[in-house]
């Protein structure tokens, strides 16, 4: 069986931001890689002067516009089968959390979460991914869209087990504990510093401990596909942002390498310290190396 890898994001660049390697990598290697976004991005702030006027509160064009950003993000990572949950448009993007753009009608937020999981069910039965990788249960930093996708990609996964077509793994993107200590040391001297009041990792609303990380993904090979697949997500990152500046300081490895825990299925056999898995695919029938 061809190896399947579905990703579950909630905006346009956040497959990019969280697992753009990965995924230039799995497409790079000829699986077939499918990624869903949930929401079109409606809410996001506007980086480029010229187009402020799109923004929701004006001629609410962002969503269109964020549509054509993501499609030539992911022509940058390679061939991937690009859907939006429910179609472009059946959920908006709900805001920030506590914000009026949570009560919208078609916000994402709001949705019915076995409505939502069908359509993501029926993807998953044309598709039939072996690993499924999304956020964590705080939606890895706590947005109401991530905060769904996670409930959406996780009952969708559910459903399609009982059906007979679950996915084998279910990864949760990660930051390992000791990647954020370095990344936050890097930036202490920049003077677009974002974490320049945290004093404290403890702080972050993300962070995981290097010993509960399950696997690390080098698509270092894939650095400058991802950092072309963030410039084409210009609207929602500025050339000044931070990511590009700490990329600067740590190089490659910022960028190409990503983590995740396992959140269902058998862990494979891995390297280093903590024996992370270097295949999402890895302990599978068609993957490499062998179960443990
Ligand atoms: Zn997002």
């Amino acid at each position: 069986m061809a190896r399947s890898i579905l990703f579950v994001h909630a905006h346009p660049d956040d497959e990019s931001i969280g697992t753009g390697a990965t995924m230039a990598h799995y497409a790079a290697q000829g699986a077939h890689v499918t990624l869903v976004t949930c929401t079109l991005g409606e809410e996001g702030e506007i980086h480029v002067p010229e187009l402020a006027q799109l923004e929701a509160a004006q001629a609410d064009q962002l969503g269109g516009y964020r549509l054509t950003e993501l499609r030539s993000a992911l022509a940058a990572l390679g061939t991937i089968d690009a859907r939006m949950l429910g179609g472009a448009g059946r959920y908006r993007d709900s805001g920030m959390m506590g914000t009026l753009a949570n009560e919208h009608p078609r916000a994402f937020w709001g949705a019915d979460l076995e409505e939502a999981s069908m359509h993501l069910v029926e993807i998953m039965d044309e598709v039939r991914p072996q690993v499924v990788v999304t956020y964590d249960a705080n939606g890895f930093y706590g947005h109401p869209d991530h905060i769904q996708a996670h409930r959406v990609a996780m009952r969708a996964s559910e459903i399609a087990a009982e059906r007979g077509f679950g996915p084998s793994k279910i990864y949760w993107t990660a930051m390992p504990l000791s990647v954020l200590k370095a990344g936050v040391e890097a930036l202490a001297d920049s003077t677009d510093n974002p974490f320049a009041a945290v004093t404290d990792v403890a702080d972050f609303p993300f962070g995981t401990p290097d010993e509960e990380v399950a696997a690390c993904i080098d698509g270092s090979d894939h650095h400058d596909a991802k950092v072309a697949a963030l410039k084409a997500h210009a609207t929602q990152i500025p050339e000044t942002s931070w990511l590009y500046s700490i990329a600067g300081n740590f190089g490659q490895e910022f960028m190409g390498v990503e983590h995740y825990t396992l959140a269902h299925g058998v862990r494979g056999r891995g390297d280093g310290p903590y024996g992370w898995e270097t295949d999402l695919f890895s302990g599978l029938p068609d993957g490499s190396p062998a179960a443990r």
